[in-house]
């Protein structure tokens, strides 16, 4: 079902708090506002419309390298690193701040050059405020432990700040996983040089705004925009980076990783999935359905945690696909400016060409096409919209079963018993989520406990929250973000040991 385009969004008011410099948007690098120094410059598309949304500056490596010197110095001869703690989350509590006052304009942002549904925006500005809130908090509390170690020793641990991070992200949700990596590396006393992907760079950059009107120390927070393969590529490789946290598809973390081995950097890394919601016949049916289509059509599928595999016990198939492809089909998709909007737009046209490569393999590999599974036209048809799709009658080695399709595609698995469900829930390299349906509790957690997975949910699908890790096993990743884990991934351990009885050792004869 479609909704109608809204054109009446003015881009300039959405836009009035981002800056300009000769006609384009600029980088903020060392508390400064500059465009890239060769002059090029790249064009965002609204996905709703094909049309230019802005120009903003595209940053080379030696754009990336500024940024990345700037934040160097910022770390070793800045006051962050050396501000108190409560200082630190005094200014983290007015950007949280800054971000609600600001609200509105984030949400048209991410929407504007997102493509989501405003809804889907207001709660991505919703938790990056309190994102930054949580870590403010978090910063004055106590991180070290004290060990009971041989006299005369007294032995304890302080948490300090790794350094430089670098931080890059993608465009899935814009703000929102900026903010995920700003809020504890701050928190935590590091600086960092964030790379926004190169679609989405807007809500990062009014982001940025808001450090320089708080007045941050210069250079403790850039944000670079450009392309991956250059400016991301410099950042993971550069020698004077000390960390780099990314966000984004398991071949691009493989080829970070790889780079990050220059200085042999710590890394931590958010991949891609291919998460399993399961489903048991004593599961509540209404229920179950609503969440199988929350799970996978929420963000038009552009979720790494979304429920793209669902697997349903055999004796509920045929009534649960029936109503699930009753509902989808109602879906109102269309321009998330507009508010009956359910379900915006797929990123680009190339995404959007990648996903229904993934369609025709589906259909060529013999699964069957129960519905969606096409461009959409008619008053959509300048923006980069599918259908909401669903495969049934798959084989677990099919591609659109094993693969990350990264849209608005589910492909339904059958399964006989609990042991059957768990080994096929765990059947890919992925392991970011997955989900249980049951009215039972006991099996529930069985299977939750079997399932290799970092983030679970029973009777419920994609609930994420700032105060609880996040993070993958297996292919989608390692590290966690949010939550304490979230603040520790940005800390070195020191391990600091006293001697009580200051006496010389006499180890060696004098
Ligand atoms: P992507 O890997 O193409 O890009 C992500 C970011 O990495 C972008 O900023 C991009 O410019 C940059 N990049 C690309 N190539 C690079 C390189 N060689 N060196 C350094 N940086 C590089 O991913 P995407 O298409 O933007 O996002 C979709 C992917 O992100 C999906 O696989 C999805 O599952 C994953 N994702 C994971 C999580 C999570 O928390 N696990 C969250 C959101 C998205």
């Amino acid at each position: 079902m479609q909704t109608m385009p809204t054109s009446t969004v003015d881009i300039d008011d959405v836009l009035r708090n981002v800056p300009r410099l000769e006609g384009a948007i600029p980088m903020y690098v060392d508390g400064a506002w500059r465009l890239a120094r060769d002059g090029a410059t790249r064009d965002l598309i609204n996905p709703a419309n094909g049309e230019r949304i802005a120009t903003v500056a595209e940053a080379a490596e030696s754009d990336a390298e500024l940024a990345i010197r700037a934040a160097r110095k910022a770390f070793d001869e800045g006051p962050w690193g050396s501000m108190s703690a409560a200082d630190r989350a005094a200014m983290l509590f007015k950007v949280a701040d800054a971000i609600d006052a600001h609200r509105d304009e984030f949400v048209s942002i991410d929407t504007l050059n997102n493509g989501k549904p405003l809804r889907e925006c207001e709660y991505d500005a919703v938790d990056a405020a309190n994102c930054f809130r949580y870590y403010a908090g978090y910063a004055t509390k106590p991180h070290g432990q004290t060990f009971d170690v041989p006299a005369p020793s007294q032995t304890f641990t302080v948490r300090e700040p790794i350094g430089v991070c670098g931080q890059i992200v993608p465009w899935n949700y814009p703000l929102l996983m900026a903010v995920w990596k700003l809020a504890p590396a701050l928190a935590a006393g590091n600086v960092c040089v964030l790379k926004p992907a190169e679609l989405t760079p807007l809500s990062a950059l009014r982001l940025a705004k808001i450090f320089e009107e708080l007045e941050f120390p210069k250079g403790v927070v850039n944000v670079v925009t450009g392309a991956g393969a250059t400016v991301g590529h410099a950042i993971a490789e550069s020698l004077l980076v000390d960390k780099i946290a990314f966000t984004g598809g398991t071949k691009t973390g493989r080829s970070i990783m790889h780079a990050a081995t220059s200085n042999l950097k710590k890394v931590s890394l958010e991949l891609g999935g291919k998460s399993p919601n399961v489903v048991f016949a004593d599961a509540d049916f209404d229920t179950a359905v609503d969440y199988a289509l929350f799970g996978i059509y929420a963000n038009a599928g552009q979720v790494c945690s979304a429920g793209s595999r669902l697997l349903l016990q055999e004796s509920l198939h045929d009534r649960f696909v029936e109503r699930l492809v009753e509902r989808a089909k109602k879906i109102r998709v269309g321009d998330g400016f507009d508010p009956n909007t359910e379900m915006g737009p797929i990123i680009s046209p190339v995404h959007r060409e990648r996903v229904e490569a993934y369609i025709k393999i589906g259909i060529d590999e013999g699964a069957t096409l129960r519905c969606g599974g096409k461009r959409m036209g008619g008053a959509l048809a300048a923006g980069n919209f599918i259908e909401p799709t669903i495969f049934d009658d798959t084989t677990p080695s099919m591609r659109i079963v094993q693969e990350e399709i990264f849209g608005p595609v589910l492909v339904v698995q059958t399964f006989g018993d609990e042991a059957g469900a768990i080994s096929m829930a765990n059947d890919t390299v992925y392991g970011l989520a997955g989900a249980v349906f049951t009215q039972d509790v006991a099996k529930a957690h069985r299977v939750i406990r079997k399932l290799r997975a970092g983030i679970t949910w029973v009777n419920t699908y994609h609930p994420t929250y700032n105060e609880a890790p996040w993070g993958g096993y297996k292919q989608s990743g390692f590290g966690r973000e949010l939550g304490t884990y979230g603040y520790d991934a940005y800390t070195e351990v020191k391990q600091i040991n006293v001697n009580l009885d200051v006496q010389p050792s006499g180890w060696f004869g004098d």
